[in-house]
């Protein structure tokens, strides 16, 4: 049975590396595999996912309004596809994760989704509260903070400051993500000197 996997985590956790990982094993084995990347505006073509560690892979965009069923028909008409990936599923609206779901249900074909879970307001993001809604697997890459317990907040850091309120989403802004424990995103400690 095709399942639909949520694999979330904080920032720098390597998400992208997994998902170009899954991508290459998928491949290596002769399958073709979906890969999209949702934007935050109406560009539409091709995306890249970026990993740290310099690694990159090509994904369809997919804007607020795309369908992503009809993408995928498009393409499994083209030659049968094996498996769907997704970059920032956080950003995916609610009926992108509506439409992941028929890929699974009604094509049977698997979809994993790579993103994060709280924003830096420790809110959901719309794709994240879906994913946790509808996925059948839900799996957590897990980080550290940098006293070395798990990492499950995400701290905006704006010219070197703590910011807790604000947009969920900041394009083109020069703020940084940091990933830390609970203790230190209350505490509002980036390090162990800061
Ligand atoms: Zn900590």
């Amino acid at each position: 049975m095709a399942q639909l996997y949520y694999r979330y985590s904080t920032m720098n956790a390597g998400k992208s590396i997994e998902l170009i990982k899954v991508a290459y094993n998928y491949e290596e084995r002769g399958k073709r595999v979906l890969t999209l990347v949702p934007s935050l505006d109406n560009r539409y073509g091709t995306g890249v996912i970026t990993s740290r560690i310099g690694i990159q892979r090509e994904g369809i965009i997919i804007s607020p309004e795309t369908n992503i069923l009809d993408i995928f028909m498009d393409e499994d008409a083209k030659a049968k596809v094996d498996c769907v990936l997704i970059d920032e599923c956080q950003f995916l609206r609610k009926h992108h994760v509506q439409e992941l779901v028929e890929v699974v249900d009604s094509f049977g074909v698997p979809v994993l989704a790579y993103g994060l879970k709280n924003d830096f307001r420790n809110e959901l993001f719309e794709g994240s509260y879906y994913m946790l809604v509808y996925a059948d697997k839900i799996e957590e890459i897990k980080t550290i903070c940098w006293c070395g317990r798990k990492a499950t907040m995400v701290a905006r850091v704006v010219d070197g400051q703590f910011v807790k309120r604000g947009e969920q989403v900041v394009i083109g802004g020069n703020d940084m993500y940091v990933s830390l424990c609970r203790k230190h995103y209350n505490d509002g400690r980036l390090g162990p000197d800061k």
